[in-house]
């Protein structure tokens, strides 16, 4: 079994080609949770669902948010109405959503109703939230402190990040299932995601980062920076807010601790050199995935590197 943990657009395309590659049930994927937010009378999980809707094979690949070919009568009409969503949200995903909010509103825990979701789309991999307590994510920038989708989406990220923290991590358990995973994996990946909004939160919990630790050797993480920028979306601003330089070198100070391999893109292997020294093995590869050819051939190389026979 291999354990991914993910955020919503740089992994779910690796989990693309891994799928390709692995029968489903070998992966157990632990999701980023801290970005959710209550939006239109609905909870909203946008990792968990790209995640999910990416392996049922039906997300939408041009945005990594939402479904495919989805209407957005309801979206409109609420935008007519004079209530507009931060999030354009489909009509099939809203009743995604809206049946999520539902089930945690009769008491069950997200990492219940994620499972029942998954079964019900026929998702063969485990995705598992990485925690069922709420997380929340708030940027300091020069213009005050946020939640992420207000830095994010709101504002375009036009504010000067000065930090960031997690509201709630410290007495967040990681969801069931989610320990093991770690301990039990042939190898843990941590996928190209934003390290500081999307892995960060995961690894802010005591129980998960302890675990990977214990596990460092087992631990393979992919750069979603190639060159000196984040192939998509505001990671760069975002780690240079925390104090991190935006190039592989970086992401490998970042995870130093957890993994024992990074993969760096072919144009960046000038660097590996001093990745090595940091005391962490530096991978070339081929990092860019716009197709699934390119998804794939990384996924390939992850699962060679993870000792898995393909
Ligand atoms: P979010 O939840 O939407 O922020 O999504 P993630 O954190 O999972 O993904 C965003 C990260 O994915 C960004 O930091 C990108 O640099 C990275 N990313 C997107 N596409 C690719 C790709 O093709 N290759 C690599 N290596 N990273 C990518």
């Amino acid at each position: 079994m291999l354990a991914v943990l993910s955020g919503g657009t740089g992994t779910p395309k690796l989990l693309q080609g891994l799928a390709r590659l692995l029968e489903q049930e070998e992966l157990t994927i632990i999701v980023n949770t801290a970005e959710d937010l209550e939006l239109s009378g609905l909870h909203v999980s946008p990792d968990i669902d790209t995640v999910m809707y990416t392996l049922a094979g039906i997300v939408n690949e041009e945005t990594w948010y939402g479904i495919r070919r989805d209407t957005f009568a309801c979206h409109d009409l609420l935008e007519r109405l004079g209530e507009p969503e931060l999030l354009r949200i489909g009509d099939r995903d809203r009743a995604v959503k809206l049946y999520r909010t539902l089930q945690l509103q009769r008491g069950k825990p997200l990492s219940e109703v994620t499972g029942e979701l998954c079964a019900r789309f026929r998702v063969g991999a485990k995705v598992l939230p990485m925690s069922d307590d709420r997380v929340q994510t708030r940027i300091d920038t020069e213009a005050g402190v946020m939640p992420f989708h207000e830095y994010w989406v709101q504002r375009r990220a036009v504010d000067r990040v000065k930090g960031m923290s997690f509201e709630g991590v410290e007495n967040a358990k990681p969801a069931p299932g989610v320990l093991d995973a770690i301990k039990e994996a042939q190898a843990v990946i941590i996928g190209p995601s934003n390290p500081v909004t999307s892995i960060g939160p995961i690894l802010a919990m005591e129980d998960i980062w302890m675990a990977l630790i214990r596990n460092r050797e087992q631990v393979i993480a992919v750069s979603p920076i190639v060159g000196k920028a984040a192939v998509s979306g505001p990671a760069g601003e975002l780690m240079k807010g925390v104090g991190y330089e935006v190039s592989p070198l970086g992401v490998a100070r970042f995870y130093r601790e957890y993994a024992s391999t990074l993969l760096i893109d072919w144009s960046d292997k000038g660097l590996a050199g001093k990745i090595d020294e940091i005391g962490i093995r530096a991978v070339p590869a081929d990092l860019l995935m716009p197709d699934v050819s390119s998804r794939v051939r990384l996924a390939r190389e992850v699962l060679e590197l993870a000792g898995v026979q393909k």
